[in-house]
């Protein structure tokens, strides 16, 4: 694969606004082709450690991708870094054609060389990423009348053609239909395996089709670490979802 070095190594990362310590020492480490999902109630530092990596919450500690240090980086230079996220409300361009969302996003600089491509019939990363994402078909429809979860992986596709080689995913499959639910986890699949994906996640029963690491938070430390089957059976993994 392109980069075989593009593993994630989080260490004793502090995130604390006015006093309040929303993430209290966490160590995450994600290799690359390691799908991993964070999981934990509601306000255990998910979000927060996501917005850590991306330059969006104050942080202490060290994050490291591909071995460049990112914390103190502001939110640009982390997205040079090859760090992509999405929100749990897609921010697509709904006026425009999911063509024309994945052209911006591939960037002004590269639009020349993708025409020229595209019309010597060259499969360029535009097209592979509508083929990754299944919007093919969809191509030449304006963002605004995609279904819900078609609008989620537009802008995941957004993330691929602007080769963001981290991915952070934040709760994807929220809102979702049983079938796009499904969908979204083939394509995470999919996705997971060439480069390095986290995904944030409410949901445990999404989680039971995947063999990949899962990480669960708990008032903004690691509560357990292991396959889905392994902290599903931790007794404090259980006592934290259902003891109250
Ligand atoms: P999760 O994503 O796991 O639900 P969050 O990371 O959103 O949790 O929040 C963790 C904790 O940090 C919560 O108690 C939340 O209220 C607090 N928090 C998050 N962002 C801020 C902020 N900008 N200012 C103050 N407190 C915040």
């Amino acid at each position: 694969t392109r980069f075989r070095h593009d593993y994630l190594e989080i260490r004793g990362l502090r995130v604390v606004f006015d006093g309040f310590v929303a993430v209290a020492g966490v160590d995450l480490t994600v290799t690359q082709g390691d799908l991993r999902f964070l999981i934990g109630p509601n306000g255990a530092g998910k979000t927060t450690i996501v917005d850590a990596i991306t330059g969006l919450a104050p942080a202490t500690g060290s994050i490291r991708f591909g071995g460049v240090e990112l914390v103190g980086k502001a939110s640009h230079k982390v997205a040079r870094a090859g760090v992509g996220r999405t929100f749990q409300t897609a921010s697509v361009f709904d006026e425009l054609t999911v063509l024309q969302n994945l052209d911006i996003a591939a960037g002004a600089g590269r639009k020349a060389r993708v025409m020229l491509r595209r019309r010597k019939g060259i499969p360029d990363a535009v097209e592979a990423a509508l083929e990754t994402v299944g919007l093919a078909h969809a191509r030449d429809l304006p963002a605004g009348v995609l279904a819900h979860g078609q609008k989620q992986w537009l802008e995941i596709g957004m993330l691929l053609v602007q080769d963001a080689r981290l991915l952070l995913l934040d709760e994807p499959v929220a809102g979702m239909s049983q079938a796009e639910r499904e969908e979204t986890g083939q394509l995470l699949q999919r996705i997971g395996a060439q480069r390095t994906v986290v995904v944030v996640e409410h949901d445990m029963e999404f989680l039971r089709s995947f063999a990949s690491s899962v990480t669960v938070l708990h008032q903004g430390s690691v509560l357990s670490e292991g396959t889905v089957a392994q902290v599903q059976a931790d007794p404090k993994v259980v006592e934290v979802y259902l003891g109250r």
